[in-house]
Order: structure tokens, then sequence, then C-alpha cells
């Protein structure tokens, strides 16, 4: 018991084995700079970071693995293309306290934590600036106090940076302070962690979740099949027999999963894994991704696909993100 403990408290030893550099990188995959259009200046740009389970799924010497295309910095990146920007959701807008985000009818957002298990290149905050705009434990007080104001915020969202990287004594205070507030009701978890990094799902963690009088629901982030396998389902389990529910959020991204076969694959991967799709999100327009990107008529193709190929628990929603909208707005309905 002793020794599974001092294993299962090792996640943040493994994240800090996790790769900082492209060259590192590539090195250990055998793969040529050139051949995968690496970019120094992209990494400075925004910097690489892996763990080295979530690399160890990646194939050696194949430049095109869709894996490392999501987090290998490249040329592509630094082309400065119209209508990609910095903060494409506007979400300076929707911010009326530091760290939360009240965009959308009885959910409120918290960021916590600065920053991610893993720099994903696609992703829509990597231009945000988490110094200003994450309060951490500090700015706690003063995020409850809007919630506790408001008495139709029924969810409470932790979400990107990922929440999971917060110590789970920190974790556990902040969720035992959001209990006190009896109208919210539920706690969403969006985290790529159960995916990159499963050894964070700690039975600490499961615990803490477990005890909480919140109905408790983790959005996992998984783009394709090939993260998945059986340390996850094992963790997934875990969380699942405790009454939490796991659901799952693709991003489309061209060159990584747009492939109607790829995604039908990941939605009956996800099932045997114990996690259900929910959404799958058109790219938010962030500058730097917009090789990632697919037009609306494609990705509609696309869907109509998978929806004569899947039962429709298994369909997620296809949605894009819109500022000023009520909620995501759906695509192909
Ligand atoms: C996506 C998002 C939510 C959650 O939306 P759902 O449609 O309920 O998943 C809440 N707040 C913000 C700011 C969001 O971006
Ligand atoms: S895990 Fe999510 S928030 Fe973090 S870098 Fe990846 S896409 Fe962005």
């Amino acid at each position: 018991m002793l020794s599974e403990s001092i294993i299962l408290s090792s996640w943040q030893a493994l994240l800090a084995e996790g790769f900082k550099s492209p060259d590192a990188l590539l090195d250990y995959l055998g793969i040529s700079p050139e051949s995968a259009g690496m970019s120094e200046l992209a990494h400075q740009d925004f910097r690489t970071k892996v763990p080295k389970g979530f690399a160890d799924k990646m194939k050696p010497g194949d430049p095109d693995d869709p894996l490392l295309k999501q987090v290998l910095p490249v040329v592509d990146e630094t082309a400065d293309i119209g209508g990609y920007t910095e903060d494409p959701l506007s979400e300076a807008l929707a911010n009326p306290v530091k760290g939360l985000l009240h965009k959308y009818h009885g959910r409120v957002l918290l960021t916590l934590a600065e920053g991610c298990a893993i720099n994903c290149r696609y992703c829509f905050r990597r231009h945000f600036d988490y110094k200003h705009n994450v309060s951490g434990r500090t700015g706690l007080p003063a995020m409850l106090e809007y919630i506790r104001a408001d008495e139709t915020i029924k969810e409470v969202i932790l979400s990107g940076g990922d929440p999971l990287l917060l110590r789970d004594e920190l974790l556990k205070e902040t969720i035992t302070a959001i209990e006190t507030i009896e109208t919210v009701k539920i706690l969403r978890i969006h985290t790529r962690m159960p995916i990159v990094l499963p050894e964070r799902v700690t039975p600490e963690l499961v615990s803490i979740l477990a005890h909480s009088r919140l109905k408790v629901v983790i959005v996992v982030h998984c783009n394709h099949p090939r993260e998945l396998d059986h340390a996850i389902a094992v963790r997934v389990g875990h969380l699942r027999s405790q009454g939490i529910h796991v659901l799952n959020q693709t991003v489309l991204l061209r060159g990584v999963n747009d492939n109607p076969a790829i995604l039908c694959e990941l939605s009956e991967s996800l099932f045997e894994a114990g996690i259900l799709p929910y959404y799958l999100h058109m790219l938010d327009k962030v500058k730097g991704a917009q090789h990632f990107d697919l037009p609306a008529e494609k990705a509609l193709l696309l869907y109509q696909e998978m929806r004569k190929k899947l039962p429709g628990y298994l369909l997620p929603r296809l949605v894009r993100e819109i500022p000023g909208e009520v909620s995501k707005i759906p695509l192909g309905q």
C-alpha cells in the first residue's frame, strides 16, 4: 500500500519530467526538425509542454502523427492571416471579477490555475495573460461573493488553465467554499489531465469529489482515439464508480481529426473508456492556429457522415462559439 501511494502521488514529478522544448521531443521521436516544420519562433511565442506519457503515444519517425501535430510548434503558426486574433472570444467583455467569466445563464466559469499540463497549439487561450487574469487563491473571495449575489447561478465551472494542476488541498478548499453557496448545485471541471496525465486522478482526488454535496461533472478533452488507453479507462472507472459524470469535448482540427472515420472511432473508444461525447468544437479563430481551421461546409459534411454511422448518444454536438451569443451555437442541427 505504501509503495502504491508513493507512486500515485507522483503526478507532480511526472509533470516536471515532461518535454519543454521541441528539439527534445523530436529527438525522442527520431524526427528531424525540418521534416516536421518545427519553429523555434513559435515555441518562444507559446512554450512547448508535453507530458512524456502523451509523447509515448506518438509514432516514432512520423512527422504527421496526429498527437505530435497538436503540440509541436511549427512554421505555419507564424503566418499573419487576417481574421485570427489574440482574444477570439472577446472574453474581456464577460469578465466581471478577475478570474471569473459569466457569459451564459446559470453558469460561471472560473480560471484558477496558471497554465496546463500540456500546451495545445490550437488553444484559444494561447495568448491569455494568466499572470494578470488569474488571481488564484487570493481572488477566490471576490469570485464567491459574485456567485453568492446571483441566485440564478446553479453551476460553477472550473476551467483552463487546467484546474487539476491545483494541489488537492487547494482544490478541496475551493470546492468547500463553493459548497457554502446553497443555490449552486453542480460543479463542472474542464480538464485535459485525465487524458494527458491520467496519474493525476488519484484516489485522494476521487475522494474529494465523491464527498462533495455538489453533483460533479468532469469534461475531459480528447481529440484523437490514439490518445486513449487502458490507464485512462481505469481512472475514469474510479470517477464513475463514485457517481461522477465524465464527458468529452473535441476540437475539430485539420490534419489531426478532420475525418469521419477517425471521429466515429473516437466516439466509440471514448464510450469504451466510460466517457460520453459532449461537444465537437469548431476552432476558435486564434492567431497562430489558422492552419488547423476547417471551413464550416467541410465540417458539416463530415458531421453528416458521423450522424449516419453513430447512435445518437455517441454523436457530439457540433458547435461554434460566437462572442455575445447566449450559448454555444450548434451547426447542422
Ligand atoms: C463553454 C462555456 C460554458 C459552458 O457552456 P455549456 O454549453 O454549458 O457547456 C460556460 N461559460 C463559458 C464562459 C464558456 O465558454
Ligand atoms: S489543455 Fe485546454 S486550455 Fe490547456 S492548452 Fe490545451 S486546449 Fe488550451
